[in-house]
């Protein structure tokens, strides 16, 4: 079982410019590999595989002497990156490679030789840096991924592998049903609604002003390149402050069911309605289910995701009866039954008795959540 764990790096100025040296030198195989095989696809109709790629690098070290400053293993690592980024294209699972550009958010993967002994960790090329590990690191070190973003705080990602066999999944033991929507982000069958915090719309104001505040700085100064930096900085206050909030629910309720349902959602489909993209895509529906189905199956829970076109908000969960319409404004209403029903709760119950009957059906719980790749948003900006 694979997990990742991401912990801030504190680097003196020495080692924050060894590890740009190796950002720079690793973009640049990227980008020198990327457009190799551009040329061979257009010459010969093939592009080029990891294997012709990584057997042109040392010819391309020794033209370029300064490459040798990187660790040779973040190098090899790169092109294979580039390689998985033309597999995932291929596979239909991701957009075409891109050349990889020296503003924004940087990156090397260390496949090896990382150490870890308290608050610090071993980087080749750079040496022992001082780091905040703020939870237990178990199983394997596979790989190291160390980060700068926009703003300038550095990273490392840790992925670890871990040979305790996964816990088979049970489904005795209570069960949620969870209505997600805009109004209330989350509402569940037992009742309990999460109100939506609009991260983003609440920090607008601030976007705004730093916004416009850099718009005004020459190009290329100084005051630019920290207008620039106090922008990323206040983007990724937003997302933390988002992030924070779905691991705090995500946990909850993980923490007190053993089956849990959401409805899938088209949030892409929804986030092409432009006066509701931007609400949307803050309120992190996406993120929020990926959170709840890897914590489930981390702790051998059961996670449903019913098929969206099931009519959750117009059934009757009591009765079972299907109303012709339910109009968006109507908040309650009542079922010839005699039930009164609250919208948004009524559809949450309807999500955990779909759920059941597909896990009674033998349905093998959804876990992993298929292979959406995740766009994280990132602000970068010509400094
Ligand atoms: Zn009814």
């Amino acid at each position: 079982m694979l997990s990742a764990i991401r912990i801030r790096l504190y680097p003196t100025g020495a080692q924050a410019a060894k590890l740009a040296v190796q950002f720079g030198c690793a973009r640049f195989v990227w980008n020198h590999g990327l457009e190799a095989s551009q040329t061979a696809y257009r010459e010969t109709g093939k592009g080029l595989g990891y294997h012709a790629l990584s057997t042109a690098l040392p010819k391309l070290k020794q033209e370029m002497e300064w490459l040798k400053d990187a660790d040779a293993q973040v190098l090899q690592q790169s092109l294979q990156n580039l390689a998985a980024a033309y597999e995932g294209f291929f596979a239909k699972r991701a957009r075409y490679p891109r050349f990889k550009s020296k503003r924004g958010r940087q990156s090397i993967r260390y496949p090896q030789r990382v150490k870890l002994d308290g608050n610090r960790i071993y980087l080749p090329k750079v040496g022992w840096v001082r780091c905040v590990v703020h939870r237990e690191i178990v199983g394997r070190i596979k790989s190291v991924t160390v980060s700068r973003n926009p703003s300038g705080r550095f990273h490392a990602s840790i992925l670890t592998e871990d040979d305790r066999p996964m816990s088979a999944v049970s489904t005795d033991g209570k069960a949620i049903g969870i209505d997600l929507g805009l109004t209330d982000f989350a509402v569940t069958s037992d009742g309990s609604k999460f109100s939506n915090p609009r991260h983003l719309a609440r920090a607008e104001k601030n976007l705004k002003r730093k916004q416009r505040k850099l718009s005004r700085k020459v190009k290329g100064s100084r005051g630019r390149a920290k207008a620039c930096r106090l922008l990323a900085r206040a983007h990724e206050r937003v997302a933390d402050a988002r992030k924070d909030y779905l691991h705090k629910l995500s946990r909850r309720i993980v923490n007190e069911n053993q089956v849990i349902v959401v409805e899938s959602l088209n949030v892409q489909g929804m986030a092409r309605n432009r006066s509701l993209a931007k609400a949307i895509s803050d309120v992190g529906w996406g993120e929020f289910t990926r959170q709840l189905a890897y914590k489930a199956e981390r702790e051998g829970k059961a996670f449903v995701r019913v098929d969206r076109w099931y009519p959750s908000s117009k059934a009757c969960s009591e009765c079972g009866a299907i109303r012709d319409s339910l109009p968006l404004g109507v908040r309650r209403w009542e079922c010839s039954c005699g039930a009164v029903h609250d919208r948004d709760i009524n559809a949450a119950r309807n999500i955990r008795a779909e759920g059941l009957r597909l896990l009674a059906g033998g349905m093998p719980a959804s876990a992993g959540g298929g292979t959406v790749r995740r766009r994280t948003r990132e602000t970068a900006c010509a400094a």
